[in-house]
This record gives structure tokens, C-alpha cells and sequence, in this order.
């Protein structure tokens, strides 16, 4: 997606351990404008599919998650990264490693809110070594839900998560792919789609 494309080059700094910080339109302030485009552009890459609800995991991918909703008319569930008192009754959970804190965690979801042969689009907003999203994969397969696919906005090429989902058989799509990025330069190689 070029709209995506541009702002990361205009707006994204690269760090230091492949790290690529959107701060300022993504991940702390939101460019609603650009996300609603973003939610356009899942809703037509998604479109034979009939989804039942969007899945993502707390905290970056809920608001990318709304916002995208609204183009297939469907409630979103986010899954919680650890085990509170407002969350009542069974869960389905699953282990998960951040790419970016380092340490790993437990993902869960209410049976309550997922359910057997629910029609599932997974939403987030990275996709690196993949663990987010088969802890999500795991989670519906708790759940005998279906995944009818994964949108991601920035996807990192060089990180093995999306041969991981690819390999796996899921439709997977990313608006942006990252091949290479350089912390020194800044620069930023998309891959052609
Ligand atoms: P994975 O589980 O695929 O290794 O990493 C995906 C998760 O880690 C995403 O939910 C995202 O929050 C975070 N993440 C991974 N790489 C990056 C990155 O380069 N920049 C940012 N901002 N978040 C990332």
C-alpha cells in the first residue's frame, strides 16, 4: 500500500535490533485518516471472505483493529496478555514472545467471545518472528474457530514470521513489507507487491 509505504519513509525511524518505530501515526499517536484507508484496503484484499469477528492482541492492535471493523461490520476481540479479575470463566490462553520486550507472556480469550466454527480475521499491526500471531493461530485452534486470514500493516521481510504464516497455509496479507532497513542510514527497501 504506497499511502503506507510513504509514510514510513517519511515518518518511521529505524533502530537499533530491527526495530522500526511508527510512534508517531501507529503506535502511540494515530493517524486515523490513514488507518481508515488501511481498513479500506483490508476490507478489499478480504473481500469473497464472510467474517464473523476481527482477533487481535492488546494494546497496539486494538485501536488498528477498530478502526478496520467498521469496513466488515463485525465486533473485535483483542486478546488480554495476562490473567485478571475481570476476565471470568474459562479462557482459551497460549504463550507468547514479544519481539520487542523480550519476555515471554500468556495471551488469553474468553470462551465467551470466540466460538466454534467463528469465521476469524486475525489484525495486527507488526508481524516479525511470527509469535503474536500463531499465539492467536493457537488460540482459534483451542477454539475451533476458523482463520480466514491475518492483515498486518507493516510486515518485516526479513524476520521469519511470514514464511512461518505463509507456510502454514493462511491468507495472509501485509500492506507494507519491509526487505531491509539500516539503524545507520535510516534506509528502508520495501518489497514490490
Ligand atoms: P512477532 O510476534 O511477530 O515477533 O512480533 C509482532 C509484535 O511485536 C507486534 O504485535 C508488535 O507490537 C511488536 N513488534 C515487532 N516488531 C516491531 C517493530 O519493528 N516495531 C514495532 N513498533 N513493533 C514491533
Amino acid at each position: 500500500m504506497k499511502l503506507l509505504e510513504e509514510r514510513i519513509r517519511k515518518d518511521g525511524i529505524v533502530r537499533a535490533g530491527n526495530v522500526l518505530k511508527v510512534d508517531s501515526f501507529l503506535n502511540h499517536q494515530m493517524d486515523i485518516e490513514l488507518i481508515n484507508e488501511m481498513g479500506k484496503e483490508f476490507k478489499r484484499l478480504f473481500a469473497d471472505e464472510q467474517i464473523d469477528r476481527i482477533l487481535t492482541v492488546e494494546a497496539s492492535g486494538i485501536g488498528i483493529a477498530c478502526i478496520v471493523a467498521q469496513y466488515f461490520g463485525v465486533p473485535v476481540v483483542f486478546a488480554k496478555k495476562s490473567q485478571t479479575k475481570n476476565i471470568d470463566g474459562d479462557v482459551y490462553s497460549s504463550k507468547v514472545e514479544s519481539f520487542t520486550h523480550g519476555r515471554i507472556y500468556d495471551v488469553m480469550v474468553s470462551k465467551k467471545y470466540i466460538h466454534e466454527g467463528d469465521r476469524v480475521l486475525l489484525i495486527d499491526d507488526f508481524l516479525a518472528n511470527g509469535c503474536a500471531l500463531l499465539g492467536l493461530l493457537e488460540i482459534c485452534e483451542e477454539a475451533k474457530a476458523h482463520v480466514v486470514g491475518a492483515g498486518i500493516c507493516v510486515e518485516k521481510g526479513f524476520q521469519q514470521g511470514g514464511d512461518l504464516i505463509r507456510e502454514r497455509g493462511i491468507h495472509l496479507e501485509s500492506l507494507a513489507i519491509v526487505d531491509a532497513m539500516d539503524s545507520q542510514t535510516g534506509a528502508i527497501t520495501f518489497r514490490e507487491q
